[in-house]
């Protein structure tokens, strides 16, 4: 099964998770409990269509954790 990576936007941990690229759990941050979000990996080539990504931001063909902070510069 593929390792996502995963971001928690509370505490800012990076952590992974393996999970089937079916599934689509809730993971929840092993530091501080709250909700993790997916990092989208850019090696991995998994493109979420349709909708917001957390992977590339103004036209950077990679993950990044802070997409405000990476927009700014
Ligand atoms: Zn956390």
């Amino acid at each position: 099964m593929p390792t996502y990576e995963y971001h928690c936007a509370s505490c800012g941990k990076s952590f992974e998770k393996i999970h089937a690229m079916s599934e689509n759990p809730d993971v929840i941050c092993p530091e501080c409990g709250a909700k993790a979000l997916r990092q989208i990996s850019g090696g991995a080539g998994i493109i979420m269509k349709g909708g917001n990504t957390q992977g590339s931001c103004c036209g950077i063909d990679s993950p990044c954790s802070d997409p405000k902070r990476c927009c700014e510069k």
